[in-house]
């Protein structure tokens, strides 16, 4: 019998890694540079810790967790990143060592959901957390780093929208607004939307079900309800994007899925590459409670995730550039000995070299370099180990010539460089 993956989780393979390791590289230098340093956390947490963090009528714990007993705790794969750096860093009194602490994470993540393209069982996020700012412009700057991050890596079509739930008292009148609203139109809503009319009506905003979009049309806006206090976050953060020329639109409906949130939300989403209808790149919002719920101190905090999956169907394709690999074609057992060590010598240059020591003929060592998309092929026969030299064929002009092993290094170095300068010449 065949193995299968399991399903919703995905293999990523060597020739696609290559746009992973951008994106994720990319994703790194953009937070360093806004003073963001990365956390690990494991990958495995108490279950409680996140029934009780993200909200026991959510969608994610209710019937998305992955779930299991070991030596009689019950522990749960991470479904999300925020609980555990949240654990992480009332664990370790963080806060008694240092007022504000921005830390970043990138891993797999782990949710039971019904598999489509973009929406996957195990998929990988990379997220950002401040602890202890409380102010909006931590809001308006994070909320930019994502807009100018995502226009870097070349994904237009950006939609943002922001919105404010208030702080606790102002979301719990909102959720009772919203159940009086709703409780008369039961048999206007879908099946599940009905479920959540008296636990947790917010979720109902969410829903992409027609019938529940449009029950909810007349319903309150939470925007409505905010105190004063709420009303001015949610006004300065406004104007710090418009500002820093951060585009947005404010979106009253905008609740989104966990339950730790308070006052500013947002969601980035884009109409770009083959997203398709998954087309939220990242989400997030302030958390000022979270930290104390979980026995922290009373610690304000905000953060988002995007998925790398989704990040990685948004960005366009980049144009070929012309290799920089050098591939040594040794004829025999000598000249493939002979390779070896003039191949570490291109190594230590930084160049990126393969051996092929397999044998066979010239011609189908040669159709492997050009499967390859190899810049240059080294030929080393018996005959140029007699003469000390090898034949460098220059796979993109379609010259060759004969080159002493004791400047064989340099040669290739020099090829390969002019190769990768005018590769990225053209990309720019
Ligand atoms: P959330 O943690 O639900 O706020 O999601 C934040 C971001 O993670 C979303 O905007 C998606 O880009 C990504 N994401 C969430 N769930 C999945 C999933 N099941 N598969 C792939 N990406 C996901």
């Amino acid at each position: 019998m065949a193995f299968r993956a399991v399903k919703g989780m995905n293999d990523i393979l060597p020739d696609e890694v290559e746009r992973w390791q951008f994106a994720e590289a990319a994703f790194r230098d953009a937070v360093r540079c806004h003073g963001y340093a990365e956390v690990r956390t494991p990958i495995v947490e108490p279950t409680a810790l996140f029934v009780r963090s993200i909200g026991e009528n959510t969608d994610v714990v209710d019937k998305e967790m992955y779930t299991f007993e070991r030596h009689d705790d019950s522990l749960t794969l991470r479904p999300e990143g925020t609980a555990g750096a949240v654990r992480a860093y009332i664990e370790r009194t963080t806060h008694a060592r240092e007022p504000v602490s921005r830390w970043y994470y990138l891993g797999p993540m782990f949710r039971a959901e019904r598999p489509q393209r973009g929406r996957y069982r195990q998929f990988y996020q990379a997220g950002c957390e401040v602890y202890g700012d409380k102010g909006p412009t931590a809001d308006a700057e994070m909320i930019t780093m994502l807009y100018d991050f995502f226009l870097s890596v070349g994904i237009t079509g950006l939609d943002v929208k922001v919105n404010s739930l208030g702080g606790a008292v102002t979301r719990q009148r909102y959720h009772e607004a919203l159940t009086e609203y709703f409780r008369p139109r039961l048999d206007q809503l879908s099946a599940h939307a009905q479920t959540r009319v008296e636990d947790n009506p917010l979720r109902i905003l969410d829903s992409k079900d027609p019938k529940d979009q449009k029950a909810a049309e007349a319903a309150p806006s939470i925007l409505d309800m905010l105190d004063e206090t709420d009303r001015d976050h949610f006004s300065e953060l406004c104007k710090s994007l418009d500002d820093l020329g951060t585009p947005y639109r404010v979106d009253s409906r905008l609740v989104r899925g966990l339950d730790y949130y308070t006052r500013t939300l947002f969601e980035i989403a884009s109409t770009a590459g083959e997203l398709g209808s998954q087309n939220a790149l990242a989400g997030g919002g302030r958390y000022d409670n979270l930290v104390q719920a979980l026995g922290g101190p009373s610690v304000p905090a905000i953060g988002f995730a995007l998925g790398l999956e989704r990040l990685i169907l948004a960005i366009p394709a980049k144009p070929a550039t012309s290799s920089s690999l050098c591939f040594f074609a040794p004829l025999g057992a000598a000249a493939a000995r002979r390779s070896l060590v003039l191949a570490r010598d291109l190594r230590r240059r930084g160049l990126v070299t393969e051996v092929d020591g397999r044998g066979g003929s010239l011609k189908s060592l040669l159709r492997r370099a050009d499967a390859l998309g190899a810049r240059c092929a080294v030929v080393i026969g018996d005959s140029e180990l007699a003469r000390e030299a090898a034949i460098v064929k220059d796979l993109a002009n379609h010259t060759q010539g004969l080159v002493n092993l004791s400047i064989l290094a340099q040669f290739v170095e020099k090829l390969l460089k002019s190769a990768a300068n005018q590769s990225s010449g053209e990309v720019n």
